[in-house]
């Protein structure tokens, strides 16, 4: 299971990590690499099978590769379910579409005259669900982009209320400082 402490942090928050090949209409994410949200309002990536974290995201990916290895010989159902959900298919899977798209547009305008009324239709219906695809992706990129934002802003958050309540605690630990030079 994901860590839910790191160095005495309480997890408050646990996403999918963004990939890096991530981008705007593309929101490509690691089931498996989690972005961890600190009670302190700091970031670390964790694992989603255990409690090993990092700085580092792409120290995760390696890190993987244990849990692949051990679960094998003993429970071949959980094995498959490990390897479909398995990083890689997934990126190249959200990769696609939009590639797709962009090799069908450039032959599509290049021979209009040569084409009969059944091609005009079907390039008609191709530039629609590509207008449609582009919507889509515009959507998408605007979600990515809000959830990015309330990200940011709750990580704000939780370092504005860690830093009240550390300052409380240092304040009462004065007091008490004081207290005990009295009582000496
Ligand atoms: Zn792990």
């Amino acid at each position: 299971m994901t860590a839910t402490h790191v160095n005495g942090l309480a997890v408050v928050e646990d996403q999918p990590a963004r990939s890096g090949i991530s981008r705007p209409g593309v929101n490509v994410v690691l089931e498996q690499t989690r972005h961890l949200l600190l009670a302190d309002g700091s970031e670390v990536y964790g694992c989603l099978h255990c409690n090993y974290t990092s700085e580092n995201k792409h120290s995760i990916r390696p890190h993987l590769k244990k849990h692949k290895n051990r679960a094998e010989p003993r429970n071949p159902v959980k094995r498959r379910s490990s390897v479909t959900a398995a990083e890689p298919p997934n990126h190249r899977e959200a990769a696609r579409p939009p590639r797709r798209a962009s090799e069908t547009s450039g032959p599509a305008a290049r021979d209009l005259a040569s084409l009969n009324l059944g091609q005009l239709v079907e390039r008609a219906q191709l530039a629609e669900r590509m207008r449609s695809q582009r919507d889509t992706a515009r959507t998408e990129a605007a979600a990515a982009r809000r959830t990015a934002e309330n990200w940011k802003e709750k990580a704000a958050d939780y370092r504005k209320q860690w830093l009240e309540a550390k300052n409380r605690a240092e304040r009462a630990e004065k007091r008490l400082a004081a207290l005990r030079a009295l009582l000496r």
